[in-house]
């Protein structure tokens, strides 16, 4: 097998590969962050960009085994933001130079649903003329949804795969065909094939998963040639049934760890793509995204939602900033950036360059 040293150099990477650097430790794990850091200063530069996002929603119909927001969970109060509320929330993106706004909530499949988001998304862009990118994490669709969303205004579609192993996926969610993961797949061959940028990811470090499963995953994302990814670690929810199997988790800082290896891992096998710092990751260390960025992310998505709404959008423990509004986050994460090496690329859409490779662009700045 290959010492680390000479892996980071290579420029494939076999699954056998890709655990060594998720195993890296103390002193590999310095080198393997030097060089994702090298990388992604060449291959996408210094700048990190904004995604202000809005969670408008924690209303949903699915029931998945880790989230705190799932149909079941009857402890949480829900709520929905009016469309008055996230047009503000756009137009206060926009104000912020954000470049780009996230539009996320629970999954609802309804023709109500697909209206309220094609006329909000047709509003939004008259109202910033037609200068901020729009992104949308609104779960599982049908093709004729996403394409009328897409030819409404959204140019980007984030849908993790949750876990790209299919018996992994399917100990996380129920056995029915509201949680399939073909169905998963599928509607991501869908959204690349309508023409958004496609955002996929994992959450790291789950009852159950190994390192093995993380490097298909890495090598999934390689395969499907995705534009963006947004991982970030695992994190516990008292009010979900993968609660019970806590006992089988790594302690926070070492899912911390191996979230930032995934990161500098994936910077280094796919090099020109976006990579998301998870908020997830700062809920387990006050400056983690920061650090993400150090190692290979390149965005950040500050959270815009109102602040009385912030609380309730919970889908795992200790989510961050809960108690804040807006413009508190725009003048902290400022700070943060300045200090993790980076700048920020204000105003600006920021669209991975693997996508304006991968479509030959030369006009989607
Ligand atoms: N309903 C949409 C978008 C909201 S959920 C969807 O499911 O695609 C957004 C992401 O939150 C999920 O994709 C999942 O990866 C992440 N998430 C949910 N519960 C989590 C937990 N307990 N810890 C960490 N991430 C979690
Ligand atoms: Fe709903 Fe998304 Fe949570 Fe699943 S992960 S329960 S679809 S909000």
């Amino acid at each position: 097998m290959s010492e680390l040293k000479e892996i980071i150099n290579q420029t494939s990477f076999t699954k056998s590969d890709i655990v060594t650097m998720l195993s890296a430790k103390s002193e590999n794990q310095k080198l393997l962050f030097a060089k994702s850091k090298e990388v992604k200063e060449r291959e996408v530069g210094k700048k990190v960009y904004y995604r202000g996002l809005v969670e408008f929603s924690n209303i949903c119909s699915k029931d998945c085994y880790y989230c705190g927001i799932r149909k079941g969970n009857t402890n949480v109060s829900r709520f929905n933001l009016t469309d008055e509320q996230i047009i503000q929330a756009a137009e206060f993106a926009y104000k912020s130079s954000y470049g780009s706004f996230v539009m996320q909530s629970g999954e609802i499949q309804s023709p109500a649903f697909t209206l309220r988001i094609e006329n909000l998304l047709r509003e939004i862009k008259k109202r910033t003329n037609d200068e901020l990118g729009i992104t949308i994490s609104l779960g599982e669709q049908t093709e004729e949804t996403y394409q009328r969303w897409f030819d409404a205004g959204a140019h980007r579609y984030l849908l993790r795969i949750e876990s790209s192993n299919r018996e992994l996926y399917q100990k996380l969610h129920p056995n029915d065909s509201d949680h399939d993961f073909q169905k998963r797949l599928d509607c991501l061959y869908t959204l690349k094939k309508i023409g958004y940028q496609t955002g996929t990811g994992v959450m790291i470090a789950l009852p159950f998963q190994t390192l093995e499963h993380l490097a298909e995953d890495i090598l999934f994302m390689k395969e499907f040639d995705v534009d963006m990814v947004g991982m970030g670690p695992y994190i516990e929810h008292a009010d979900t049934p993968l609660y019970e199997y806590r006992h089988l988790l790594m302690p926070l800082r070492e899912r911390f760890e191996l979230a930032l290896r995934m990161v500098a891992t994936l910077r280094i096998v796919m090099r020109d793509i976006n990579i998301a710092a998870a908020t997830a990751l700062q809920a387990i260390d006050p400056i983690g995204r920061e650090k993400a960025v150090k190692v290979g992310a390149n965005i950040i998505m500050p959270n815009i939602t109102p602040g009385m709404y912030r609380n309730s959008y919970k889908l795992y423990e200790n989510k961050p900033c809960v108690d804040e509004e807006p413009i508190d986050c725009v003048q902290c994460l400022d700070v943060r950036i300045q200090l993790a090496d980076a700048t920020i690329g204000y105003g600006e859409w920021g669209d991975s360059r693997h996508f304006e490779r991968r479509n030959n662009k030369s006009d989607s700045l």
